[in-house]
């Protein structure tokens, strides 16, 4: 195929409490998605406050330019007050302005694209071409085709289903850039990282999830799944009912209104399978469902599905493994 436009992207680089965040790969699958359709050069930016270690994790991302890194106290936490207007600025010069669909890219990418006076394509599943793509509306029912002509094409992926990238041997180029000026508008007060949690494969990031609903019955039942999720050595999610009534953090909630994960395995125990929460993971490769309810709508998704009392077969399942 001849590939008959040049275009740039900018790619803003994600962290997380370990620093560089392996969403970043799988952007970066949507980015090889997007090269076949035109001859892209693709800078990625890495902002925030001694983030110089991120920026050389970076620049092992094959195929790219150069890594445009910002270090300086206004980037500090990556808060979106101060980053949106500055990022604006950067991202008039390119075609492509990308970012992962995460809590960190929902809440910077609309900013931005209100100060560019442009309208984002979120949440993109498939590029068909390069102003072509495809996003999920009705909770993942259905999915809507757009097509966008704008100066500048605003993207977020859902990362999930596009297939990671590896590092390479070569190590682009790190240009320093100055950081975004400091603001007044918003600071960190604190954060809160889940023990539990942080001691796991990152929720969308993992190969294997195992996942519990209110069937779990409390907070105390959820160590069971953490010791099949340590088995197993999966992430552990929860349906939305569990998060509300206490039983897990509210930051592995998979579905609708929280996490959306793909992974080779996920094991769905004491969850009905609500469509809001199916939404959240349709994607795995394999679902496997344990619910004591032969009717329970999960068993209409699963590859296998065991009617059972899950507080017999989950000690069984880890007795086994
Ligand atoms: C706008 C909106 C957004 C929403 N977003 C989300 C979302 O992001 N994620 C989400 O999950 N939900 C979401 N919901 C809520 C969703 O509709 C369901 O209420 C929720 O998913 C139900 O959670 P559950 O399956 O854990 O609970 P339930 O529906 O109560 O199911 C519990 C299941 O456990 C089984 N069970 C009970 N005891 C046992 C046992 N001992 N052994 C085996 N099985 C047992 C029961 O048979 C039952 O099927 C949303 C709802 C709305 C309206």
């Amino acid at each position: 195929m001849t590939l008959l436009n040049n275009s740039t992207a900018l790619v803003v680089i994600e962290q997380d409490a370990t620093g560089f965040s392996p969403i970043n790969l799988k952007v970066m699958g949507a980015i090889e998605c997007l090269r076949k359709f035109t001859r892209l050069t693709v800078d990625l930016l890495v902002v925030g406050k001694d983030c110089t270690a991120v920026a050389e994790t970076a620049a092992r991302i094959p195929g790219i330019r150069q890594v445009l890194v910002a270090d300086g106290s206004g980037g500090e936490h990556q808060l979106s007050e101060a980053l949106s207007p500055w990022l604006a600025d950067l991202a008039f010069a390119y075609d492509y302005l990308v970012m992962g669909s995460t809590t960190f890219g929902k809440n910077l990418l609309p900013r931005v694209a209100a100060l560019m006076d442009i309208q984002p394509v979120t949440d993109v599943v498939a590029i068909e071409s390069t102003n072509t793509f495809q996003r999920p509306i009705y909770a993942g029912n259905a999915l809507m085709r757009v097509m966008t002509d704008q100066a500048t094409t605003l993207l977020s992926i859902r990362a999930s289903v596009f297939t990671a990238v590896r590092f390479g041997e070569l190590v682009a180029p790190v240009i320093a850039i100055a950081p975004p000026p400091a603001q007044v508008l918003s600071r960190l007060l604190s954060q809160q990282q889940v023990q539990v949690y942080t001691e796991r494969p990152e929720l969308t990031a993992a190969r294997v999830v195992v996942s519990g609903g209110r069937g779990l019955q409390s907070g105390d039942n959820f160590q069971l799944l953490y010791q099949l999720a340590d088995k197993l050595e999966a992430a552990v999610g929860a349906s939305r009912a569990a998060v509300d009534a206490g039983f897990a953090a509210n930051d592995i909630q998979v579905g609708q209104t929280g996490k959306v994960v793909a992974p080779e395995l996920y094991i769905a125990v004491g969850l009905s399978g609500a469509i809001q929460h199916i939404a959240g993971m349709r994607d795995s490769k394999v679902v496997v469902a344990i619910n004591k309810d032969p009717d329970a709508p999960i068993f209409q998704v699963a590859d296998y599905g065991l009617v059972a009392d899950l507080f017999t077969a989950i000690p069984e399942l880890i007795e086994l493994l």
